[in-house]
């Protein structure tokens, strides 16, 4: 609910108790009337900007949705409820500190070294990671993949975007992703002095451990993870 459509509620609260104590004559009674259609107008208005604004704001969120966050982020934040931590779901706000989270500590601890570098260094500039993924359990990825199926109609639509439990790098503790932009955009600039790699030209959150980058740059990236031979291998 919005402030704007609060707002007249409050006011109808403060009233209350001061118009409950009060004697008033016919003119005053019809005069606290008047004010009172006034004010049901006023709020009737209210209401129909608040719905005009939340269907403004629907459109914007909807519309930076579709640009900002990858379809399979939203099938992620809404597996935060259905799927617990111990299968590798993060909550909100979490880093690659953050050692008591499933998601962060069963990563493979080389990778887990080079992001804490990463993040060391990308805190000097003032740039923050928060891992949106780390490890998966299997259970978590093929209910991704399920729910990834449906979503776009196909297994082959589906794979462009979700491995199976057998090939995914997150099932393995060998990916991560990261958010928000200004840290993606951090490590596509730096990650590679650390070996932090971006694999998929689809996916510019997904981050592995790519040690020969270390002064010699990322590996060219796939189109998708259809193109990765480690997919198609277990295909
Ligand atoms: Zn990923």
């Amino acid at each position: 609910m919005s402030p704007a459509y609060r707002k007249p509620e409050t006011s109808w609260q403060h009233d209350a108790p001061l118009n409950g104590g009060m004697t008033y004559g016919k003119r005053a009674r019809t005069t606290h009337r008047r004010i009172r259609i006034r004010r049901n107008r006023v709020a009737g208005l209210l209401v129909v900007i608040a719905t005009i604004a939340a269907a403004l704001g629907y459109h914007v969120l909807a519309s930076s949705s579709s640009t900002a966050a990858s379809p399979l982020d939203v099938l992620r934040s809404e597996h935060r409820g259905v799927l617990g931590e111990a299968d590798g779901a993060v909550p909100d706000g979490v880093t690659v500190f953050d050692d008591e989270i499933p998601g962060i500590a069963n990563l493979d601890p080389d990778l887990l070294g080079a992001l804490r570098q990463a993040a060391s260094a990308a805190a000097d500039d003032g740039v923050e990671f928060f891992v949106d993924s780390g490890w998966r359990s299997p259970k978590y990825q093929n209910e991704l993949l399920r729910e990834a199926v449906s979503e776009y109609g196909s297994e082959e639509e589906a794979a462009r975007w979700v491995a199976t439990a057998e090939t995914s790098a997150h099932v393995w503790g060998d990916a991560v992703d990261l958010g928000p932009f200004d840290a993606t955009a951090w490590l596509s600039e730096h990650g590679a002095d650390y070996g932090l790699c971006q694999i998929y030209s689809n996916e510019p959150w997904h981050y592995e451990l790519r040690p020969d980058a270390i002064g010699r740059g990322c590996p060219p990236r796939y189109a998708d993870p259809t193109h990765d031979p480690r997919m198609q291998a277990a295909a």
